[in-house]
Order: structure tokens, then C-alpha cells, then sequence
């Protein structure tokens, strides 16, 4: 099974949520919220099989690390992984847009120069704005909108510019986020616990608990859980390879 979004370098022990993710066999991409964090996160699963730490700028943090962009470039050539990066609209952070869309740009433009990257982008209150983006630097790379949140028109606007989604456990327990996994089209998802961040039941979400989106799948889909495996390795497989 996979994770491929969580803060790896956010948890209080990642070594034992490490160790947890190796015993499970999952495949984890390790996204990171800034350029300065990148190489301590690397550094945690360095030869650990199956894990893949991304470089990152997020959104939410922009307008306070716009000068760590040098840094970012100096490493986007170490990485086929990049994020989380993106824009967010909620109401808190719309007011440093300008500076969420000169470090979103930016990213999208080194990544279009040093090929194509697989990139976890988060687009809360933003979906039509990312896609704007997106649309303009068409050779960035894949792009995987995590806990995607939008709407149905915005869902096939991702989908032709060749968007993947990656869904969590607390997207099966929202009546919105039922809705838009019924939506997804089963070679476009992927799974995510975007933890530490993400919580169920007030608890800190880790990275095994992608087997609740699992079970979740196998249910609507009235699949058996081994299909469904087998549907988001296939997954994982045309987009990492
Ligand atoms: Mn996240």
C-alpha cells in the first residue's frame, strides 16, 4: 500500500512511524514544507526502501519563505518529487496570494527546466487557480492535487491536464469527500493520510492508516481488497515509471 502524502519529518518519532511503514511494506512519499527542510528529511529515510522525500514550498508558508527559492533550485536537480507546493485561498492565507503565486510559479517553471517531477500540490480554495497554473507550465510534470476539494467541472478540468488525486481517510468521512472519490476515476487515484497534519477522531493520522482508505474503496467499489490493490499499485506504477 502507499502514503503518498505525509510530513514524515513532522512526527515525534519518525524513526518508529518508519520502522511502522517498513514492517507494512508501504510506499511513502515524504513531502516536505520547506527548501531548508529538505535535506534532514532525506537524510531520515536514506536507504530506507520505498521512500521518496519530495522538496517542497508550502503555500501557507510563502510569504514567509520566498528567499528559500535559491535553496529550492540548488536542489530540484537531487529529486523527481516535488512538494507540497500550491496555493491556498482559504481565508487566512488569501491575503499573501501574490507571493503563494510568484513561489507557485516559480517552482512550476524549474520544474519544467529540469523535467518532468511528480508533484503533490495542495489547492485548498484555490482549485481553479492551481489549474490556471498548471495549464501554463504544461511540462512541470504530473501533477497529484491532494485532498482535492473541488468541484465536479473543476474534477474534469484536472483530469485533462492529466491531474492524479490523492485521497485520504478523512475524505471518506466528509460528505463532500464521499462524493468526489465517487467521482475520481479509479486509474486517477492514489492514496494519501497527509499526516501528522490530518487527524480522525482527533487522532493524528500516520501513515498505515492508508488501509482505512483502502477498506473504504473496496466497499463503494464492491470490489474485494485485493483488486483494489492491485488497481492503485497499477496506479503507482504508470506514475512512477
Ligand atoms: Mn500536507
Amino acid at each position: 500500500m502507499m502514503d503518498m502524502h505525509c510530513h514524515i519529518d513532522l512526527y515525534s518519532d519518525p524513526d518508529e512511524i518508519i520502522r511502522e511503514c517498513v514492517q507494512n511494506n508501504l510506499y511513502v512519499l515524504s513531502v516536505t514544507t520547506t527548501p531548508r527542510a529538505w535535506k534532514g528529511t532525506y537524510a531520515l529515510t536514506k536507504g530506507v526502501p520505498r521512500f521518496k522525500t519530495a522538496l517542497g514550498l508550502h503555500p501557507q508558508l510563502a510569504h514567509e519563505r520566498e528567499h528559500e527559492l535559491p535553496l529550492f533550485d540548488s536542489l530540484i536537480t537531487e529529486t523527481k518529487y516535488v512538494g507540497e507546493i500550491g496555493l491556498d485561498g482559504s481565508k487566512e492565507y488569501l491575503p499573501y496570494i501574490d507571493s503563494q503565486l510568484r513561489v507557485f510559479r516559480h517552482i512550476l517553471k524549474e520544474c519544467q527546466k529540469s523535467g518532468s517531477k511528480i508533484m503533490s500540490i495542495h489547492s485548498r480554495g484555490a482549485v481553479s487557480l492551481v489549474l490556471d497554473e498548471l495549464e501554463k507550465y504544461p511540462n512541470a510534470g504530473t501533477p497529484i492535487l491532494h485532498w482535492f476539494l473541488g468541484t465536479k467541472k473543476e474534477l474534469n478540468r484536472a483530469m485533462n491536464l492529466g491531474c492524479m488525486f490523492s485521497v485520504g481517510p478523512a475524505m471518506t468521512v466528509s460528505q463532500k469527500g464521499k462524493k468526489i472519490i465517487e467521482w475520481i476515476p479509479r486509474d486517477k487515484i492514489l492514496i494519501e493520510t497527509d499526516g501528522p497534519f490530518a487527524t480522525l477522531d482527533k487522532r493524528k493520522l500516520r501513515p498505515i492508516d492508508s488501509f482505512l482508505v483502502l477498506e473504504y474503496l473496496s466497499k463503494e467499489w464492491c470490489a474485494p481488497i485485493e483488486t483494489v490493490k492491485n488497481i492503485l499499485r497499477n496506479n503507482l506504477k504508470r506514475l512512477i515509471l
